[in-house]
């Protein structure tokens, strides 16, 4: 069976993440710090890390340090309320396979193991990318390109990307955007995904992502070219 570690010193977060895999099928241990998670990793049977960066004894970016320079290969998927591009650079240069920022959606955790237990080192171009038209995620790099030209998304803003990418040409409401990309830690009232809808219509285009009144937001990865004449 499928054995799961989980550093996490949040009980809430651990015990949420530990009942969803069980429910999947997989075994789950969960450690609060680095030290410990360090000591399974390395006396082995652990088929993927979760490993979180703020633990009680410090920094999990140094766990995956010493991992690494031990030659540790077990996956790591780090999961973390830091959301900033540097610390994903940084957690990705230390030897992560991936990064997930808190709060998260639970399927999309899901599908990220599951796709590194399958891949084991790198999986194919075609599963680590999303394409709709002119638009193309990379969900390893966790960038956007338009028409092949990069554009830097925020965490957060590459989450809702990523929710639209999935569901192409679907009608998506506030509530199922709040739910995928804000996970478990929202606030129904509040405006933030129209906040980061327009965040991400300056950056992608305002063509790519359309309003569809008392609805939702709808992607569209191929907009109408509308030129005067
Ligand atoms: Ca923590």
């Amino acid at each position: 069976m499928t054995q799961i570690l989980i550093a996490e010193d949040e009980d809430r977060i651990a015990a949420f993440v530990a009942k969803g895999l069980q429910a999947h099928g997989m075994t789950t241990s969960v450690v609060a710090s680095g030290r410990e998670a360090f000591d399974q990793v390395m006396s082995g049977g652990v088929d993927l890390l979760l490993l979180d960066l703020g633990l009680s004894d410090g920094d999990g970016g140094e766990v995956l340090r010493q991992m690494r320079a031990e030659g540790s290969t077990v996956p790591v998927i780090i999961l973390t309320a830091r959301s900033s591009v540097t610390d994903t650079v940084a957690g990705l240069e230390n030897g992560a396979d991936d990064y997930m920022s808190k709060p998260f959606r639970f399927e999309e955790l899901l599908a990220r193991i599951r796709l590194r237990l399958r891949g084991a080192a790198a999986p194919a171009a075609s599963e680590s990318t999303l394409a709709q038209g002119r638009l193309s995620l990379d969900l390893l790099t966790r960038r956007i390109a338009v028409d092949g030209a990069e554009v830097e998304l925020s965490a957060r803003e590459f989450a809702l990307a990523e929710a639209f990418m999935r569901h192409p040409d679907h009608v998506l409401s506030r509530e199922q955007l709040l739910s995928q990309v804000w996970g478990y830690d929202f606030d129904p009232g509040s405006n933030v995904v129209d906040v980061y809808v327009r965040y991400l219509r300056r950056k992608i285009g305002s063509e790519f992502i359309s309003t569809v009144r008392g609805m939702g937001y709808r992607l569209v990865g191929t907009p109408a070219v509308t030129e005067p004449d």
